[in-house]
């Protein structure tokens, strides 16, 4: 059976899959301007800074956005469709995109309030996933 593609994090956004990891949910946030930059970037858009901190968040948040997948875009997927891709407004601000694994295509809507779990998937697999709050 096909196995899925593996999170490949550039330098910059390392540290969010360390902090999962730790059991948190932490995004990268301007130490200048205080805004956040998701995803991690080396240098803020907003004030030209390079300096920045990483900020633990609630993982708590509300549905902006999603996809519904209906094809399998990957053979590991062939059992898993359909599936949703959600993007999250997370209460403190940014948004966040992940999977919804508890709310099916008939079910999700837009405002639908979501909560973090940080998964642990095996053999050293940490995924940030949303479930209905
Ligand atoms: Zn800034």
């Amino acid at each position: 059976m096909a196995e899925l593609p593996r999170p490949n994090p550039s330098e910059e956004g390392q540290p969010f899959w360390d902090f999962l990891k730790e059991g948190e949910l932490r995004i990268q946030r301007c130490t200048s301007c205080a805004k956040f930059r998701q995803p991690p970037q080396p240098m803020c858009a907003d004030c030209g800074s390079f300096d920045a901190e990483w900020v633990r968040l609630s993982g708590k948040g509300t549905i902006h956005s999603y996809v519904i997948t209906r094809q399998p875009i990957h053979p590991a997927l062939v059992d898993r469709v359909p599936f949703l891709t959600v993007q999250v407004a997370l209460d403190e601000g940014p948004h966040l995109t992940s999977n919804l694994t508890d709310v099916g295509p008939d079910d999700v809507a837009i405002g639908m309030p979501v909560t973090l779990d940080i998964v642990d998937k095996g053999d050293g697999l940490i995924l940030p996933l949303f479930r209905r709050a």
